[in-house]
């Protein structure tokens, strides 16, 4: 699907699309469809779908809320599901049947991977998805993986070493990590290939990760459909999933925006089992349907250019300011904090700020253990007298892509 004629590959969608409609058991869909007068029978083509609201990505975490774990968004029962995960927020995500569930594999192979690869998987397997979400992409191509999931980098490189790894998948910024201490250490490697996604990759990194021998493409996609766009060899933009719906709407009326034109990402996954029509992601991005010098047909997205809404990603997991909230409401003492995102030598760093009534070291240790605990990232803490904390309550990004 990824090389047809967009008519060919509109009418496939749309076949699809109708049946899944049809078929679906989600209660929340059935009504999200009912509000928008919008039945499967007199669908004519994959735009009517446009007359129903974005799903966005806040709203999830309150739709499950209300009735956990999926608040009504599942497609068959709950006992076709193979796993469920956690995300930030939190979110539940569920993984359905079959191989690939995720559908990496396209992108694995659009980034130089083949059967055979040893492929590392530096995503978390706890709870959140991302470990098991690449690891069966890899698995469906032919690859050996090897989870390993983010820390213990002493035996992460004893293992590349050892088993002569070829590929890596994870955050740019942490392979970076990996590359500069294996140098350090004079432990050589094999690796050829590393698909890199879940943050930014800035070309200076990129740059400087191909200047020691390993070709990097990005792809992009979440917890909740997976798979939404990948680069191909000409690293030119991400080509969407050929069988998903890929649309970049206004922020405002939630209509799509010619290519060309930035608006928010919006996905339908074409996938029974969680059917988010019109899901909104919340990143901001542009769509290209130039011709590619690769031969797909599938347009291709722009870059991330930022988010929309209150979510804000940190070395690939989301953080949300009523995370923090939530922190310091069970800390009376803190009077009040401010965070900040900035970068440094290419990694995300969390900055906590806080003032309060009667501070000293413990409560810096309490205050550190706490938020590891609710956002699973570690982040510097540092209490200051409360004329110095701008922006109270506030968490910022400041970060500098370059
Ligand atoms: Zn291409």
């Amino acid at each position: 699907m990824e090389y047809s004629a967009p008519g060919e590959r509109e009418e496939q969608l749309r076949s699809r699309l109708q049946a899944i409609l049809a078929e679906s058991q989600s209660s929340h869909l059935q009504h999200r469809l009912a509000a928008a007068e919008i039945t499967p029978a007199t669908l004519q083509h994959t735009t009517d779908l446009t007359s129903v609201a974005i799903l966005r990505k806040d709203e999830l975490r309150e739709i499950q809320a209300a009735a956990p774990p999926f608040g009504g968004l599942l497609g068959v029962p709950m006992s076709e599901i193979k796993r469920m995960f956690q995300s930030p927020g939190p979110i539940y995500d569920p993984q359905g049947p079959g191989a690939d569930y995720w559908a990496w594999e396209a992108a694995f192979v659009a980034a130089g991977l083949n059967a055979g690869d040893r492929a590392i998987i530096c995503f978390s397997f706890h709870l959140t998805p991302a470990g098991h979400m690449f690891d069966e992409g890899a698995r469906a191509l032919g690859c050996m993986t090897i989870p390993a999931g983010i820390g213990n980098q002493e035996q992460q490189i004893q293992t590349l070493a050892h088993s002569g790894a070829t590929a890596y998948i994870g955050l740019p910024s942490y392979l970076n990590a990996l590359l500069d201490k294996a140098a350090a250490q004079g432990v050589a490697l094999a690796l050829k290939n590393a698909f890199v996604s879940a943050e930014p990759l800035p070309q200076s990194l990129r740059v400087a990760i191909e200047a020691r021998g390993i070709n990097v493409q990005q792809g992009y996609g979440t917890a909740d459909v997976g798979c939404i766009a990948y680069e191909c060899a000409a690293k030119n933009g991400m080509h969407v999933r050929a069988d998903m719906l890929v649309d970049i709407c206004d922020t405002v009326t939630g209509l799509p925006l010619p290519a060309g034109e930035i608006g928010e990402v919006v996905v339908t996954p074409l996938n029974p089992v969680y059917p988010l029509v019109r899901f909104g992601t919340g990143d901001m991005s542009i769509l290209s349907d130039a011709p590619c010098p690769c031969g797909r047909t599938t347009p291709r997205l722009l870059g991330i250019q930022g988010r929309l809404g209150q979510g804000m990603k940190v070395r690939g997991l989301f953080i949300y300011p009523h995370q923090l909230q939530v922190v310091f409401a069970g800390l009376p003492t803190v009077r009040t904090w401010s965070a900040v995102v900035t970068r440094v030598k290419h990694r995300d760093e969390l900055k906590v700020l806080i003032a309060a009534n009667k501070g000293d070291a413990e409560l810096v240790r309490q205050v550190t253990d706490r938020l590891h605990t609710v956002l699973k990232l570690k982040c510097s803490v540092e209490l200051v007298p409360s004329r110095n904390l701008l922006n109270p309550g506030q968490l910022r990004d400041e970060r500098v892509w370059e």
